[in-house]
C-alpha cells in the first residue's frame, strides 16, 4: 500500500488554467522522490496538494490511508503526517529560533512547555543548530534559517517531508549545509518528496526522479536511468 497515492488528479487555477493533468503517482513508504522540470510546470502545486495547501478538483489523493476531501478532520489528520519546507523559510522574525519551534501553531498547547522545548531542542540538534536556539532568525545566515525551518517541520515527527525548492533562495556557499541535512534525513528512512534543481542531490539520494512539463508527469526513472539516458 503506497503512503501517497494520486489517482487521476486534476487541478485548475480559476476556470481555465489546467495546472495538473491526470496525475497518477504512487509513493512507497520510505521512498525518496525528486521532482524537476521547467518553471511553471506544476511541481510546487503538486506537492502543495499533498498537505492541502492547494486543493485538487478531480481524482483521488490519498495520504497514509486518508483521502483528501473537504472534510476538515481528514485535512487535519494528513497535516499531522506531513512536514513542509519552503523556498522562503517562513520563520516568525519576532520569535527566537526555539520559540519558532515551540510556538508553532500545529502543536502549541498540545504538550507542557518544558516537553515542547526538549522536543524542539532535539530537532535543532538534529540539524546542528541547537547552539543558535536563543537567536532571532534574522541574526542567522540563510542556510541556518533553512535548517531551523527543517527542524520546525520535523517537530511533528512527520511520516512524510515535502521540500519545495529548499535551496533556491540561498547563496551558493550555503546550499551544501542544507543539502547535507536533507541527505541525512533521507538516510533515516523518512518518505521525502523534493522539488529541486540540485541534480547532485537527486543522484545521491533519490529512488526516483520525476520530470514534469505543462502539468503532466512526462518521465520518471531511477537517477541512474534518468541521467544516463541520451
Ligand atoms: P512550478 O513549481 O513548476 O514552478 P507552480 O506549481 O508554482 O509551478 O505553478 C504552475 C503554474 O500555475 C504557473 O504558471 C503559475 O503561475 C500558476 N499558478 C501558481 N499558483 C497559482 C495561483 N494561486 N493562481 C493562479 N495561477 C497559479
Ligand atoms: P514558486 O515557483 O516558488 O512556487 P510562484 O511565483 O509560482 O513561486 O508562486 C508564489 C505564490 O504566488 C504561490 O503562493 C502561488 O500559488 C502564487 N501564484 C503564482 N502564480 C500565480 C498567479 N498567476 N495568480 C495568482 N497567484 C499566483
Amino acid at each position: 500500500e503506497p503512503i501517497i497515492r494520486f489517482d487521476k488528479v486534476n487541478k485548475w487555477y480559476g476556470n481555465d488554467f489546467h495546472v495538473l493533468k491526470d496525475i497518477d503517482l504512487n509513493v512507497a513508504k520510505g521512498e525518496r522522490i525528486v521532482i524537476c522540470g521547467p518553471s511553471g510546470s506544476g511541481k510546487s502545486t503538486l506537492i502543495r496538494c499533498i498537505n492541502r495547501l492547494e486543493e485538487h478538483q478531480q481524482g483521488h489523493l490519498i495520504v497514509d490511508g486518508t483521502e483528501l476531501t473537504d472534510d476538515i478532520k481528514a485535512i487535519d489528520q494528513v497535516r499531522k503526517e506531513v512536514g513542509m519546507v519552503f523556498q522562503q523559510f517562513n520563520l516568525f522574525p519576532h520569535l527566537t529560533v526555539l520559540e519558532n519551534l515551540t510556538l508553532s501553531p500545529m502543536w502549541v498547547g498540545k504538550m507542557p512547555k518544558k516537553e515542547a522545548e526538549e522536543k524542539a531542542m532535539a530537532q535543532l540538534e538534529r540539524v546542528r543548530i541547537a547552539n543558535q536556539a536563543g537567536k532571532y532568525p534574522l541574526q542567522l545566515s540563510g542556510g541556518q534559517q533553512q535548517r531551523v525551518a527543517i527542524a520546525r517541520a520535523l517537530c511533528l515527527t512527520p511520516k512524510i517531508m515535502l521540500f519545495d525548492e529548499p535551496t533556491s533562495a540561498l547563496d551558493p556557499e550555503m546550499i551544501k549545509e542544507v543539502l547535507d541535512v536533507m541527505i541525512e534525513l533521507a538516510n533515516q528512512g523518512i518518505t521525502m518528496i523534493c522539488v529541486t534543481h540540485e541534480m547532485g542531490f537527486a543522484k545521491a539520494v533519490a529512488d526516483r526522479v520525476i520530470f514534469m512539463d505543462q502539468g503532466q508527469i512526462v518521465e520518471q526513472n531511477t537517477p541512474h536511468e534518468f541521467f544516463n539516458n541520451p
